[in-house]
């Protein structure tokens, strides 16, 4: 036992010795939370204290999970598949399959990943005739999901005004739509489980009574829902309530867009009467320079439990910083710096590329592609999101669960088989009246689509016959050839890679089939057949299956999805004031701040060398956008940075105060602000000695004017008095 325990820190020891009492471990980045969490669950196991299947384990991603039970595997001599360690999402899902008859679900359930939940949405004005210009698609799902994750059903929603009543209406409509489909939306998953626990009193006592210890990390970024789960299935007010290990972090989080609460941390302590709240407050992740970095930025904040983070690793090395006339230049700075790294003996793997947006991965990954640099994208289009992935799934869905519509409406015309839209509209209207299922409707049509839509319904019911007895990858082997998605593709002119991924599917598969998780002791086997699990697990786990395959290279995610890793050397790209801080944030005091707990995050990810980058232009979604640094440069002590560019602009550093919307700028045609004399930002001018240049920023107003243009080659980035500088349009 003493080496589990050996190498931790005071406060970290007694922190994975707490009493099996309701705890908060409120720490900073880089602390050890995650693996003191890791070491009690394993410290739990050890000295005997619960068994494996009376542990409860919530991780943020799948990822985490998986290296959380690899970690435990390592420790203790165990098999750790089967337990209970995983996401909020991937443990409702386990759950529900279990209990699926009291959840009113079919067996065979589906789950609606975010694309497929707003095709069914968009399903749903059609056949209801809304106006969706009134409702767009994307605000009613971002609507409805918001209701779900704050717990409230349609008929619990209070409506004061009548837009508000008609998009309740239409939550009550898209529910009573999936309920017929039988598929569930992410939230859902969660609100199905927590109604379920909340009305079946046996079903709730058994998990009480089984789960004895609940360890949460990522706790700031729960939601109310998820909260208020947690709060059922451990039985907070009853006698022998769980044990609930919570760990977080409030300056980490960075999901209140997505409804996650920070007032759950004092809920929490509160309602669960927690007696220990433990600090950590050594870093063991980064050099000190990095950490420097990070206090100083997040100490601008307002609203902040407060805590300290000390290292004793040294100051290491600077912050670098460069700032690029374009973001191709940028792309191109930063491969070669890896190129560098990489000779100087890196691993690629090592290395981390990090960006606010997704959008912001193209630039980069041009550059890195053309080079020949092996890198792997972490969130952005996930395989089990590619069309063609998701085109074989629908296939197998409906084999699964033939009332899915999403699925039916995404390949009954694909391959093409001469469906026209108006025999879908008829069956639509059909389905409507008799309120069935798009399948299941089939049979009450006449004439034409009778016949053509017959044959598609013909083709799935034999391929769920020709593959009842056949295992999972021979099944979508099958599938893949019968259907004639393999050969729409061989005849596509770019469908080689698209035909590779479909092999990858059945590769996956395999896979999947080898590493499912086995029952964990005391357990019946797994709920639901491998098909139905293994489609669970793509919409699940989209992405991350990929991800952790394969050969050595550069990391590209968001600042999101870098969220509880760590890598020796992290770039944070694209540190514009605009895009970071994004520019919906910036004009409120709570965005602000919640964009600046991102960048904490992603300053603390470093390890050893921290890179920071700019470009004072950058393509996105096909406009030139003109910005200047990130506000977030002001916040980092001058001293812990040195600039590898020189920094050759007077008056760089003030910030342009522009209007509301304004502060990021676009070559879009826009008003001419009367400020400027007649210019504006984005603007082509001429200058008589530097050439031709366009304006990428300005200040003051009148007389004082002052804009900054990049005339690129000809004179770099000038400040220039409009008063006097006497430029012209150009
Ligand atoms: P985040 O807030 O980013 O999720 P965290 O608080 O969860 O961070 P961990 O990921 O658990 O921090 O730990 C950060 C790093 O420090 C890891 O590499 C971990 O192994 C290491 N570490 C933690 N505690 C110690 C210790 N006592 N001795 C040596 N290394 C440690
Ligand atoms: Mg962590």
């Amino acid at each position: 036992m003493s080496r589990l325990l050996d190498n931790l820190n005071t406060e970290q020891l007694a922190a994975v010795t707490l009493p099996a009492q309701s705890a908060l471990i409120l720490a900073g980045a880089g602390s050890g939370k995650t693996r003191v969490l890791t070491t009690r669950i394993a410290w739990l196991l050890q000295t005997g204290q619960v068994s494996q299947s009376g542990i409860l384990g919530v991780t943020f991603t799948n990822k985490a999970a998986k290296e959380m039970l690899t970690r435990l595997g390592a420790m203790l001599p165990i098999n750790t598949r089967g337990m209970w360690i995983g996401t909020f999402h991937g443990l409702c899902n386990r759950f529900l399959r279990a209990h699926y008859r009291e959840a009113a679900l079919p067996q065979t359930f589906q789950i609606l990943d975010t694309a497929d939940q707003l095709a069914a949405i968009k399903r749903l004005l059609k056949a209801l005739n809304v106006d969706d210009e009134k409702f767009p698609p994307r605000e009613l799902q971002h609507f409805i999901n918001a209701q779900k994750e704050a717990g409230y059903r349609a008929n619990a929603v209070e409506a004061w005004d009548e837009f508000t009543r008609r998009r309740v209406e239409l939550y009550a409509e898209y529910d009573a739509q999936c309920q017929r489909e039988g598929v569930v939306d992410f939230p859902e998953l969660l609100l199905r489980a927590y109604e379920l626990l909340e009305r079946n009193e046996p079903i709730r006592r058994h998990y009480q009574l089984r789960f004895r210890h609940i360890l949460v990390d990522e706790f700031q970024d729960t939601n109310r829902l998820q909260y208020l789960w947690l709060k059922l299935i451990a039985g907070f007010a009853s006698e022998t309530p769980a044990a609930v290990f919570a760990v977080g972090d409030d300056d980490q989080s960075i999901y209140g867009f997505r409804g996650a609460e920070v007032g759950n941390m004092r809920d929490f302590e509160r309602e669960f009467r927690v007696a220990n709240v433990i600090r950590l407050e050594q870093n063991y992740r980064s050099h000190g320079n990095i950490l420097d970095a990070a206090n100083a930025i997040i100490a601008n904040n307002s609203q902040r439990l407060g805590k300290n983070l000390w290292t004793d690793q040294g100051a290491g090395e600077p912050i670098r910083v460069y700032e690029a006339v374009a973001d191709m230049d940028e792309a191109r700075w930063v491969v070669e710096e890896i190129q560098q790294l990489v000779r100087e003996g890196a691993a690629r793997g090592d290395i981390a590329l990090l960006y606010r947006s997704n959008a912001q991965s193209r630039v980069l990954e041009h550059q890195l592609f053309s080079t020949g640099l092996p890198y792997r994208v972490y969130g952005g289009l996930r395989f089990f999101e590619r069309q063609e992935v998701k085109h074989a799934l629908a296939y197998l869905r409906l084999i699964a669960n033939p009332d899915d519509d999403t699925a039916f409406a995404r390949v009954v015309n694909f391959p093409t088989r001469g469906i026209g839209a108006r025999s879908l509209e008829q069956l639509q209207d059909a389905a409507r009246m008799f309120n069935t299922s798009l399948y299941a409707t089939v049979p009450h049509l006449n004439g034409k689509p009778a016949q053509s839509i017959g044959a598609f319904v013909k083709l799935v019911e034999e391929l769920r016959r020709e593959t009842a007895d056949l295992s999972l990858p021979e099944m979508i082997d099958h599938v893949l050839e019968v259907s004639g998605l393999r050969a729409h593709y061989r005849a596509e002119r770019e469908g080689q890679e698209r035909l590779e991924n479909l092999d990858e599917l059945i590769s996956a598969a395999t896979g999947f089939l080898h590493d499912d998780s086995a029952p964990v002791e005391g357990e019946e086997s797994l709920p639901g057949d491998p098909l139905s699990r293994f489609l669970a697990h793509a919409s699940l786990e989209a992405g991350e299956h990929q991800a952790d395959a394969g050969q050595d290279a550069v990391q590209l995610m968001s600042v999101h999805a870098a969220k509880g890793l760590e890598f020796d050397v992290v770039f944070i790209t694209g540190l514009e004031d605009g895009l970071f801080p994004h520019e919906n944030s910036i004009q409120e005091h709570e965005g602000l701040e919640e964009e600046r707990r991102l960048m904490y995050v992603a300053v603390t990810r470093a390890r050893k060398r921290l890179y920071l980058s700019l470009a004072q232009s950058r393509m996105l979604h096909g406009q030139t956008r003109y910005a200047v640094k990130s506000r977030f440069f002001d916040e980092i002590p001058e001293g812990l940075l040195k600039w590898l560019t020189p920094r050759v602009q007077q008056g760089f550093g003030q910030h342009y105060t522009p209007s509301r919307g304004d502060s990021f700028t676009t070559s879009a045609p826009r008003q001419p602000s009367r400020d400027l004399i007649g210019f504006r930002i984005g603007q082509q001018v001429r200058h008589a000695r530097f050439g031709a240049g366009v304006i990428v920023s300005a200040e003051g107003s009148g007389q004082d004017a002052r804009v900054q243009v990049n005339f690129g080659s000809g004179g770099g980035m000038k400040w220039l008095a409009l008063s006097v500088a006497k430029l012209e349009a150009a």
